[in-house]
């Protein structure tokens, strides 16, 4: 992307005290990223950051050692920002010529810092929400640990009996019976901590109070009465503790059955913080953004027991785009979500090093985005669901990082 000659002198850079993380990825997003560092924060901001690599070359080069190095980094550095990145799979292998299958960047991260992803929705006056009801965003605090995405599965190949069989270290041991199979079938075990799920509690709890929303917590402990029934039993204690705050801020603590909390949401008006287990917020999530408008127009946050706060946008690498930028044609990849990612980090490192100039930069550069595309001027993505009253004028995902530069500029 040819540099635009406007500048800003480097002694009126802000100055940073400690560094975010950068962990860098893959694909369209990789160059984006290049882009947005470039033209939108270098020149107003020294930036200081600790590089991290993640892109899967070098995922492969060191052994996937840089995605550890890269979560120690933000457990001592309290904020890190990341690129959206590969998830391997066979056709990867190949493609990469990798020596193994890497886990997901993503989940050794979270495995790393436990911790809860919060995603929440950009809005941006003109783009309308496909349910039409909903006025504020909506944002989704999924569990980023264990349940299915740590379970055990047997492929059951004929009859047999299978049992839960839990072996307490005094010798106790607990057995119960899950199913006779009369013939082939699966089967599954999973498991949560007490520990994880107060953590989770704590950060719904803080992050709604931060957010001044109500916060709703979901499962399904009708049925699910042992284990989904710990999970509300922790959210009640911990949100107890925050009873007296919440009351101050005037939000609310509700707890609903995960059916009926579908339901209301899709009629709410937004607004609230909506708890859920790791794979209901896995979907939910998805489908969420999905009716907010963008996958492109949506952030995540991994927020860390620790206190560590890890941001990303919620989309992949848009490989499609990527080969397309590669054979030298423009796309019209959308840059949002990564601006709002380092936008969201670098508010994060102002508020905890105590630099409110950086702050106000964050929310310097996060109008710029709303305001350009409030104005009219956004990726072709987005062309079909503006409902604004400026005329649309479509542009590249390099055309769009200009005009937001523009915007800062003037
Ligand atoms: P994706 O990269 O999110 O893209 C899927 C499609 O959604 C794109 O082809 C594009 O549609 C549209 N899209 C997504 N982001 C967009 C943006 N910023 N601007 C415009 N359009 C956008 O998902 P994927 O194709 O399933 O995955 C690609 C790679 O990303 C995979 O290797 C996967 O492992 C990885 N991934 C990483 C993360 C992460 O790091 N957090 C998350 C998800 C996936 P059109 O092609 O129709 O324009
Ligand atoms: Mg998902």
């Amino acid at each position: 992307m040819p540099h635009t000659e406007k500048t800003i002198s480097n002694s009126k850079r802000i100055v940073m005290k400690n560094p975010i993380v950068e962990l860098d990825g893959d694909e369209m997003t990789r160059v984006l990223w290049q882009w947005i560092k470039d033209e939108l924060i270098l020149p107003f901001v020294d930036l200081k950051t600790e590089y991290y690599d993640l892109g899967l070359p070098n995922r492969d080069r060191t052994d996937d050692r840089v995605t550890t190095d890269a979560a120690e980094a933000i457990r001592k550095w309290g904020v890190g920002c990341k690129c959206a990145t590969i998830t391997p799979n066979l056709q990867r292998m190949d493609e990469y010529k990798l020596k193994r299958l890497y886990a997901s960047p993503n989940a050794t991260l979270r495995a790393a810092l436990d911790g809860t992803i919060f995603r929440t929705p950009i809005m941006v006056n003109g783009i309308a929400p496909y349910i039409s009801g909903w006025k504020k965003p909506i944002t989704i605090a999924r569990h980023a640990y264990a349940d299915i995405y740590k379970s055990a599965e047997i492929r059951v190949e004929g009859a047999a009996d299978a049992e839960l069989s839990l072996s307490y270290k005094d010798g106790q041991t607990v057995k119960k019976t899950i199913h006779t199979f009369d013939g082939p079938g699966i089967l599954m075990g999973m498991f949560n901590t007490d520990k994880s799920i107060y953590a989770f509690a704590r950060a719904c709890c803080a992050y709604a109070l931060d957010q001044k929303q109500d916060l709703w917590f979901a499962t399904k402990d009708t049925i699910s009465k042992t284990y989904d029934g710990r999970f509300k039993e922790i959210f009640t204690e911990v949100a107890g503790e925050f009873s007296d705050r919440f009351r101050q801020n005037n939000i609310r603590y509700e707890y609903m059955l995960i059916d009926d909390s579908v339901a209301r949401a899709v009629k709410s008006e937004g607004g609230f913080v909506w708890a859920l287990k790791n794979y209901d917020g896995d979907v939910l999530s998805d489908m969420a953004a999905s009716a907010m408008g963008s996958l492109a127009l949506m952030t995540s946050v991994l927020v860390a027991p620790g206190g560590q706060y890890e941001y990303e946008a919620a989309h992949g690498t848009v490989t499609r785009h990527y080969y397309k930028h590669l054979k030298g044609e423009e796309t019209g990849t959308n840059g949002v979500a990564t601006i709002f990612a380092w936008s969201g980090a670098l508010r994060k490192r102002g508020q905890l090093d105590h630099l409110p100039g950086l702050a106000a930069f964050a929310d310097k550069l996060e109008n710029a985005v709303t305001e350009t595309i409030g104005g009219g001027v956004m990726t072709g993505d987005l062309a079909p669901l503006y409902v604004g009253t400026h005329p649309i004028r479509q542009v590249s995902a390099s055309g769009f990082i200009r005009e937001v530069r523009t915007s800062l500029f003037s």
